[in-house]
């Protein structure tokens, strides 16, 4: 398999060196608004450690990150009043992976809404910050 790229861009935001609306930190992971939702609350989780997604991660990274997907996946349905979620989680290109860190999706879903398609377009920057606001309220409760 390909080498872990250090300069992906979300080991970039890991190093702060670009911004992100982050809801959720510990020690072993990262939490922060997908820049182009498909739908209202898109949250990335990911762990601190560097694989390239879940096939050359160690089993015990996915074990801790996991816990704090599901303690996301409870909050953003608590704070956008969401019927439920979708987890996802995609791994090499023709998977559908584009950002070579792992990390787990938590979209929240609508009664009767489809996912957004990606348009490739940011998301307006109040609306996310917004979006990180609530959810970072219900994480902290
Ligand atoms: P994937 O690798 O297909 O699982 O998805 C990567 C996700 O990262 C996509 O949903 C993008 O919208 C999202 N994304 C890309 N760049 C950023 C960024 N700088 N901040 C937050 N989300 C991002």
């Amino acid at each position: 398999m390909t080498a872990y790229d250090p300069d992906n861009i979300f080991a970039k935001i890991l190093r702060g060196e670009i911004p992100a609306y982050k809801v959720y930190e510990d020690d072993d992971a990262l939490a922060f608004m997908d820049v182009m939702p498909q739908s209202d609350g898109h949250t990335l989780i990911l762990p601190k450690v560097p694989s390239r997604n879940i096939l050359d991660a160690d089993p015990d990274v996915v074990a801790k990150v996991i816990k704090v997907v599901q303690k996301v996946a409870k909050a953003a349905v608590n704070a956008f009043g969401a019927d439920g979620a979708t987890v996802m989680q995609f791994n090499e290109a023709p998977a559908g992976q584009t950002v070579f860190h792992l990390h787990f999706h938590v979209v929240p879903r609508y009664l009767g809404v489809p996912l957004r398609p990606h348009t490739g377009k940011m998301a307006d920057a109040a609306l996310l910050s917004g979006h990180a606001d609530k959810l970072k309220a219900a994480l902290a409760t």
